[in-house]
Parts: C-alpha cells; sequence; structure tokens
C-alpha cells in the first residue's frame, strides 16, 4: 500500500471537523512525507532517536506515533527529522484529533480498568480529551493501585487523600496535570483522578479537595489508545506488517 492510501485509512477514523479543526499542521500529519510503497509499520507513542533506530533495525518503512516530534524540542527536533530524512523513513503522527475520540488513550485506558464512562471532562475548544467513570463496584486504594500498574506495566505513585472506597474515577491519559480537569474530576465528585503528569499546584489542589491523585506515566497512558488506533487501522491493511517500537519507560 502507499504512503498516499495509509494517509486516507489513518484519517478515516475521525470526523472533518476534528481533523479540519486540528490541521495546523502540528498536532497530525507527516514528516519526511514521500510517497511509496509501505510494507512494514512501527508504532510508538514518541518519536525519538531510540525509537528511529529500533525502526531502522526492524527495516520499518513508516514510524506511527502519537506524539510529533514537537517544534520547541530545539536540536531534538532537529536530528530526529534528519535521522528520518537519511534512513528514508516516514514519520506519521495523530496527538490531539487522537486524544478526542472514544477509543483514544483516555479511553482505551478507562476500558482497560474497567471503568465506564459517565462524562467528559479536560475540554479544549469542544473537544474532550479526559472522562469520568465508574467501577461496576467501589474498590479500596490498594486494589485501584494493582489494576494501574497491571494495565500500565509499571509501579505508579499515590497521593492518599481520604479512606474512603472508589467508585467514581477521573480519568486524564497523558498530561492531565491542570487544574481545570482536577476541577471538572472534584465537581463530579470522583474518589480519586489518575493521569500521567503532575505538578506541584496540582497536588496542592487535589490535597485540599480531597481527591486522591494516581500517577501513571504520559506515555504509558497513552500507549493503550496508540495500540486502539494501530489495530484499527490494520484491520484495513492486510498486506502490511506492524510490529510494536518500544517506548522507554522515563516517568
Ligand atoms: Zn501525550
Amino acid at each position: 500500500m502507499k504512503t498516499k492510501d495509509f494517509e486516507l485509512i489513518a484519517q478515516s477514523f475521525f470526523p472533518n471537523e476534528t481533523l479540519e479543526f486540528f490541521n495546523d499542521g502540528t498536532q497530525f500529519g507527516f514528516n519526511n512525507m514521500v510517497d511509496k510503497e509501505i510494507k512494514k509499520i512501527g508504532y510508538s507513542v514518541n518519536l525519538t532517536m531510540d525509537i528511529i533506530n529500533q525502526a531502522k533495525d526492524a527495516s520499518v518503512d513508516l514510524i506511527l506515533t502519537h506524539h510529533n516530534v514537537w517544534e520547541d524540542h530545539f536540536e531534538m527536533r532537529e536530528d530526529c527529522l534528519k535521522a528520518l530524512r537519511e534512513n528514508q523513513l516516514i514519520h506519521y503522527f495523530n496527538h490531539l484529533p487522537l486524544d478526542s475520540m472514544p477509543f483514544g488513550p483516555t479511553g482505551s485506558f478507562a476500558q482497560a480498568l474497567g471503568v465506564k464512562p459517565i462524562e467528559k471532562i479536560s475540554s479544549f475548544e469542544g473537544f474532550y480529551f479526559g472522562i469520568v467513570g465508574e467501577f461496576k463496584s467501589p474498590i479500596s486504594l490498594t486494589q485501584l493501585k494493582e489494576k494501574v500498574e497491571k494495565v500500565l506495566d509499571h509501579k505508579v505513585r499515590i497521593w492518599k487523600h481520604h479512606d474512603r472506597l472508589i467508585k467514581r474515577v477521573g480519568i486524564v491519559s497523558g498530561s492531565g496535570k491542570d487544574l481545570e480537569s482536577l476541577h471538572d474530576a472534584v465537581s463530579l465528585q470522583c474518589d480519586a483522578y489518575i493521569t500521567g503528569e503532575k505538578k506541584l499546584s496540582a497536588l496542592l489542589y487535589s490535597k485540599h479537595m480531597g481527591l486522591n491523585y494516581i500517577l501513571g506515566s504520559h506515555t504509558f497512558t497513552e500507549l493503550g489508545g496508540m495500540k486502539t488506533y494501530v489495530n484499527l487501522i490494520k484491520d484495513k491493511m492486510d498486506e502490511t506488517e506492524f510490529i510494536q517500537l518500544n517506548d522507554e519507560f522515563i516517568e
């Protein structure tokens, strides 16, 4: 399948309004676009030199990621773009459109945790990146920690701010450290909030409001959504091989 056909498939799961809204070249699209035959696709959350080297070693034609290598990454962006060119590797990324979809990082993470979404939170210009949802029956904070660690496959950190059981949780995969999203979760009576990043003001606010804060990792709270997206694409690209490129666990 040609790169152009891949592009049509990769965009086919999103409403036109979503693609039009985020169509500024930084939120979804290509780096080093070359129209050629795509036989092998490698996917990950981030684009780094390590990911590019894995792709090169595995003879991948196209790297599919959630994050772009952003404009504000200075030398890292330049070096990655240069390595893509030198190795004739195409990079396709889908960031905020994917974050806004029910099958995206938050939705996939919630499903893996067994949380049924009941409300959307973490809004941006009419798009939502987070959910509030409920477990079938209440669980302890220890049980929740174990569940999250099992899904993410790494240890997580907890800031405990009450002793009640947990039925309702706010989830924002990736970076949900903004106080608006936490405020949404508090307003909707969440017992815990799960995200992939923290900052001091978020921890101070969650303590003040008595909301348990569960810190996973930005990358691994988003990996499930990336896998869901890959599976949707894969279903429409029979001839193409897909492999996972391994994101490093940093935080
Ligand atoms: Zn992210």
